[in-house]
């Protein structure tokens, strides 16, 4: 059994490292000056100039196919850029990227939706979340009726990422009723905010608020329905399942840098005359969080395998979500303890991080629902115990 990186994953992983060290890191200090003042971390300018530096190093569309000037990496590979990324809490990503669904798109939504998206210079944004569907999201109501050649959306989502910056938004409506959300009555729909839906702020504790969109007879052309008539709900799941593995990924690279912060801090935080970390209490927060961690990374690059295996990742994802997104919230909370009120302050990212990391629990399907998905595997006997080695 090999543990270990070949050359190209380790060449590729150590590039995302110095561009993230060189390029990004140096913003943080202001970052944290801006946190201070209330105001974004990062602008959509700053953003795009940092992601278009990253594409003169070849960091441009990760999980992109060629044929759109990606680099088509296998998920294993992204895992681990995604892990470099998340070392960094100025919110950056790279660039060239788009929702996985959107590439279902036909040809004439390709060149109005799907390359202006992948070439950064349109905002999407995924819609399924309603106020009465979260972990259920089957009970979704917005209904898209049809009239003529056009169909009339009405209904509210909520807790939309980039809602209100979006040029555009992937909406999963009810287009049949009757046939019900899992037997075909759902559809996705590419929605221009040109075409009349609206989106409110909603302030969070974290960076970046979601917002609710509202649409009120919103007329969208049949020619927007995203992939087929019917298919919307299993778009839908499909997108949610590619952040599994992903968030986790960047969750590892969180841990591992508040996890460094702490250990420096304990041998050179002097109490009662030595070093706190010669205190065992100190010792074994440092100790179980590394276990912790270390058993998350195998959790997630396991899930990011299995992706590339081509078989089901489901399973091994919502192993690598739950346990990812619970330890990166420990080991934040262990390494803000590390540095006492200091860690309470807004001098350092630690607090910062303590609020961030909290959404992971909660996003892209709560613990709650990784546990039911788990769980139900095994009932069922979809998976067996044993993993692959089984
Ligand atoms: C910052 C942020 C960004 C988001 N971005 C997006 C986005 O871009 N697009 C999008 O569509 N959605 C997005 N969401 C929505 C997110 O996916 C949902 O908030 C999440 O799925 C939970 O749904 P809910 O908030 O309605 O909670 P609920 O479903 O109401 O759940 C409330 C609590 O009950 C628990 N619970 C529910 N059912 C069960 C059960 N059967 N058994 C045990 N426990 C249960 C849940 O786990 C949770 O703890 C975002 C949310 C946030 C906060």
């Amino acid at each position: 059994m090999d543990f270990s990186l070949d050359d190209e994953q380790r060449a590729i992983r150590d590039t995302a490292r110095a561009f993230v060290t060189r390029e990004v890191m140096p913003l943080e200090a202001e970052l944290l000056r801006r946190e201070r003042r209330h105001e974004p971390g990062i602008t959509r300018d700053e953003l795009r100039e940092l992601q278009l530096k990253a594409r003169t190093f070849g960091f441009w569309g990760m999980d992109t196919p060629e044929e759109y000037g990606g680099m088509a990496l296998p998920a294993v590979v992204q895992s681990l850029i995604w892990t470099e990324i998340g070392r960094t809490y100025v919110p950056f990503r790279f660039g060239g990227e788009a929702d996985n669904i959107l590439f279902e798109a036909n040809d004439a939504q390709r060149a109005e939706y799907l390359i202006p998206t992948i070439e950064g210079e349109r905002i999407s944004c995924f819609a399924i979340t309603e106020p009465g569907a979260g972990s259920d999201a089957a009970n979704i109501r917005l209904a898209a009726r049809r009239d003529g050649d056009d169909w009339v959306l009405n209904g509210e989502k909520t807790f939309i990422t980039n809602g209100n910056d979006a040029d555009f938004a992937i909406v999963v409506a009810v287009t049949d009723p009757e046939k019900g959300v899992r037997g075909g009555g759902t559809t996705a729909f590419l929605v221009d905010r040109a075409m009349g839906w609206r989106s409110e702020f909603i302030q969070t504790m974290g960076e970046g608020g979601p917002a609710s969109l509202v649409f009120s007879d919103v007329r969208v052309p049949s020619r927007n329905i995203l992939g087929e008539l019917g298919r919307g709900f299993e778009l839908g799941m499909r997108w949610i399942g590619k952040g599994r593995y992903l968030i986790p990924s960047h969750a590892l690279g969180t841990a591992e840098r508040a996890l460094g912060m702490a250990i420096e801090y304990a041998n050179t935080r002097e109490t009662f005359g030595r070093p706190i970390g010669a205190n065992q209490a100190i010792q074994w927060m440092i100790a179980d969080s590394e276990t912790e961690l270390e058993a998350a990374r195998w959790l997630v690059l396991r899930a990011a395998w299995t992706v590339d295996q081509g078989t089901d990742p489901r399973h091994a994802s919502s192993m690598a979500k739950l346990y990812g997104a619970g330890m990166v919230n420990r080991v934040v909370d262990r390494v803000l303890q590390i540095h006492g009120g200091m860690g309470y302050t807004r001098e350092l990212p630690i607090e910062r991080w303590y609020r961030q990391v909290r959404l992971l629990r909660i996003y892209e399907g709560t613990d709650e629902m990784q546990r039911l998905i788990i769980s139900r595997d095994l009932l069922r006997g979809y998976t067996k115990l044993g993993g692959h080695l089984a």
